[in-house]
């Protein structure tokens, strides 16, 4: 026995030290990050919700339905047993020992049995996934490519180890007279019969051995958690507690002026994140949290076309340069004119990082909430306005949006063009909005400027009429809301252009806004008010559904067809507006709908966003030409979105495939219209026209 408390405490001791000085200094790394921004303090209920529903009950692991289940059962398994290591403990003392009050509670020896044959079942469902998913032969398929498959194998067989310790010492328990349960603890009663046949004496031995092994086991389990990418076990709560609610999408994190953080001791004022110390403690904290499980990976449209980018190797190799200059990091300055390589080029290949479309699909589903889209655009801030070191393509894009107010350099003039084909007036706001006028209709530049884009604000302004909507335009005087260069890295010039915006609008008394592009809703509804902004925006598909709904607008039988719907990513996953925009094909009385595989939250990008509209895309295959496809192979003989950005992106992509006499790509506002148009006897609204300015004109 005494032997028994010596190896039993004894191991305990020096693994709780290795372990603890790590996580000691895991926390001084951490916390050596600069501020986040915004603050994680607040907020505490949605965090307190965040926690139930995320880690507690597992929500987006559980979209993955099978490995999500046996995620679900290991945490909740491992809390649970957590009792059995008390049992273990007191053991170590007393052979009969039980935990005081519930100690001898049947249904205790029956939920912690249940959960250790839950655990060793959800251990085979681990292994069938990532048997089946081995990056050796599915090799960029597999979600696990570029992750530590090795230690993840030897996480199962240590998990395994402690669970098969457990059963073995509570079976010869249960033969030396010393076991609290009774027939409960179904599992350790019947392992008990085949061990009974040994007898007392060698049971009994088999109790010493299997426990000392278990506490071995869990306790060396927790020194390989301290230093393996197992960490998520203790960060991940940390981590979902601390990120941006409701999530990291929508809104990019920034402050309003511009961060300027303080590095080295010439006081040298950095934008964004050039080099690790840059990162705030809440991406650091993410690059140490993250579980490799891929999931980020297996939704990127850049991975998914075969691009660099992966969202977890991205996140691990920033992990590993974090550890690597932890000395650095944690010294908080360098030394008086001591070079540090900066991160892009030497760690994140310039590829991975303008590859990203800031599609939000690594975000949405990251199940301990790492904040992909804020670290990229961070590293690209730092390379736009530190380094000036961006793809040269995207130079015409930033000149034509400074100089001329959108990125195909037409300038404002151009901005009324597409009401010369509309059989009534559109108000133009010269001085200030007259009382009468409900709505600012933001065109956007596209809705604007690019002719296939013009049709869907045509059919939107002729629908809003038609319900008695009453709304007016900026004209020349709306700009670009900066969305593109924001998302580029350019944040000064995107605040250029929201300020301007915001006292355009401010003066003209503007208080209801109509956004056609999700990119100018989403700016000027969620990131507008950090400058300022007061306004209520909302985005058309949303008002026509409303219309709809109230009956001012009538879907008729002029349009008979297949319809698959196509989610942009900045109205869906970031704005959660996932529903208007269907109910409005809903009501189409005529419209067949059909479903991508890849829709609503795992909506597949068309590869406009995060400015990649401007750049070139030379590796791998287009993402417009992917995601067209599968809306081709759906059968649909009409394409619709609630985004201009898409519109171009999918129209290119269905000429390309030569499809452009049998599918249409259409606004979810023109499909109404041609709905309508049987009632009003009008003829089918004309398919999409064929011109457009080019990118770089
Ligand atoms: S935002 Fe989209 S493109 Fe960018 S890394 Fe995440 S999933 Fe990939
Ligand atoms: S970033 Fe999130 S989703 Fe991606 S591998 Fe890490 S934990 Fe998984």
């Amino acid at each position: 026995m005494a032997l028994r408390i010596i190896l039993g405490l004894g191991i305990t001791v020096v693994m709780f030290a290795i372990a603890g000085r790590r996580f000691f200094w895991l926390y001084q790394l951490l916390s050596s990050g600069h501020s986040a921004v915004p603050s994680r303090f607040g907020d505490v209920p949605k965090r307190a919700e965040a926690e139930v529903v995320e880690v507690a009950g597992q929500k987006k692991l559980l979209k993955w339905t099978i490995p999500g289940i046996a995620h679900f059962f290991t945490m909740w398994g491992f809390t649970i047993l957590l009792l059995t290591i008390i049992e273990a403990y007191g053991c170590l003392f007393q052979e009969d020992f039980h935990i005081p009050g519930i100690g001898t509670w049947n249904w205790i020896g029956f939920l912690e049995d249940f959960f250790a044959v839950a655990v060793l079942l959800s251990l085979v469902t681990f292994s069938i996934i990532r048997l089946k998913n081995n990056p050796k032969t599915k090799d960029r398929n597999s979600r696990f490519y570029g992750s530590h498959t090795g230690a993840a194998w030897l996480v199962l067989l240590a998990i395994f180890g402690v669970i098969a310790s457990l059963l073995l010492y509570r079976a010869a328990q249960v033969n030396t007279g010393n076991f609290p349960f009774g027939w409960g603890a179904f599992a350790s009663h019947g392992l008990a019969k085949l061990l009974e046949p040994l007898g007392t004496g060698v049971n009994s031995v088999i109790v010493t051995v299997a426990l000392l092994l278990n506490i071995a086991i869990i306790t060396g389990f927790l020194v390989f958690v301290a230093y393996s990418k197992h960490l998520h076990i203790f960060l991940a709560p940390i981590n979902v507690a601390a990120s941006r609610r409701p999530r990291a999408l929508g809104a990019l994190a920034s402050t309003p002026d511009m961060t300027l953080e303080d590095v080295g001791e010439d006081d040298e004022p950095v934008f964004g994140a050039g080099r690790i110390e840059d990162f705030s403690w809440k991406q650091m904290l993410d690059m140490a949290t993250c579980t490799e499980c891929g999931r980020c990976q297996s939704q990127c449209p850049a991975w998914n076309t075969g691009k660099p980018l992966s969202p977890k190797i991205l996140i691990m190799d920033l992990r590993d340069n974090l550890f690597a200059n932890a000395d650095r990091v944690m010294a908080r300055n360098r030394e008086a004119g001591q070079e540090v390589e900066s991160l892009i080029g030497s760690v994140i290949d310039p590829d991975v990082l303008w590859s990203c479309t800031t599609c939000g699909a690594c975000v949405e589903q990251c199940p301990v909430d790492i904040e992909h889209i804020d670290t990229i655009v961070d590293m690209r801030r730092y390379q736009v306005l530190m380094e000036s070191d961006f793809p040269p393509e995207a130079n015409l894009m930033l000149r034509n949006v400074e100089n001329q107010g959108d990125p195909w350099g037409l300038g404002g003039s151009k901005r009324t063009d597409w009401t010369a084909d509309l059989d009534f007036e559109v108000p133009v706001v010269a001085g200030t909005i007259p009382d009468d006028i409900e709505y600012l209709y933001w065109v956007g530049c596209a809705g604007s400027l690019d002719e296939r884009a013009r049709k869907g604000t045509q059919a939107t302004a002729r629908m809003l009429k038609r319900a008695g909507v009453t709304f007016a335009i900026l004209g020349p005087k709306e700009s670009c809301t900066g969305d593109p260069v924001r998302r580029l890295g350019n944040e000064y010039l995107y605040q250029e252009q929201a300020q301007k915006n915001i006292e355009t609008m401010s003066a003209a008394g503007v208080k209801k806004v109509i956004a056609s592009c999700p990119h100018c809703f989403n700016a000027l509804a969620n990131e507008y008010p950090d400058l300022g902004a007061d306004f209520e925006v909302i985005h058309h598909s949303q008002l026509l559904s409303h219309l709809v709904a109230e009956g001012k607008l009538t879907p008729g039988g002029g349009y008979k067809g297949t319809v698959t719907y196509h989610h942009p990513c900045y109205l869906g996953r970031h704005n959660r507006i996932f529903d208007e925009p269907r109910s409005v094909i809903d009501a189409i009385p005529g419209a067949n709908q059909v479903e991508m595989k890849r829709c609503r939250e795992k909506g597949f990008c068309c590869g406009a966003g995060g400015s990649r509209m401007w750049l070139e895309e030379n590796i791998g295959t287009r993402i417009n030409m992917d995601r067209t496809g599968e809306a081709i192979d759906t059968g649909a003989d009409v394409v619709s979105t609630a985004c201009p950005y898409c519109m171009i992106m999918l129209d290119d992509a269905v000429k390309a495939n030569a499809r452009q006499d049998d599918v249409r790509v259409m606004d979810v506002s023109q499909l109404l219209e041609e709905s309508m148009n049987e009632l009003a006897g009008v003829g089918a609204s004309a398919p999409v026209a064929t011109e457009e300015p080019a990118a770089d004109e």
